[in-house]
């Protein structure tokens, strides 16, 4: 009988956040690579919101990360375990700091800065 050994997963970015601040992820697990496009869209209620698509099946999902509470995904493995590839990666991605936060919003204003010598 063999064992498995577990494949490692990785994420990698293959094309930064262009203008519209739309780019493309692959995950890579074993030999396996699934490339996705994404885009970030405003969130209100807490954490990143991105629209994430598969690329060659046109399956879109909604993915939202930020603190535990605050991730959920669209796919069947977020529905049924709390947690998929496409939180995990995107989380990732942030942490090493490859997806900056985007001042585009314009429906979320940023305010000014608070500074103590203008009071
Ligand atoms: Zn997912």
């Amino acid at each position: 009988m063999v064992k498995e050994t577990p494949r490692p997963r990785t994420i990698s970015l293959a094309r930064e956040p262009d203008g519209r601040g739309i780019g493309v992820f692959y995950i890579t697990n074993g030999r396996d690579s699934q490339f996705y496009t994404f885009r970030e869209i405003p969130c209100e209620i807490g954490g990143r919101g991105f629209a994430v698509h598969r690329l060659g099946l046109g399956t879109l999902y909604h993915v939202r990360v930020g603190d535990p509470a605050e991730c959920s995904c669209e796919c069947l493995g977020f529905l049924r375990w709390g947690r998929c590839k496409h939180v995990a990666g995107l989380s990732a991605l942030i942490q090493q700091g490859r997806l900056p936060v985007r001042a585009t919003s314009r429906s979320r204003p940023q305010a000014p800065p608070r500074t103590c010598s203008s009071a």
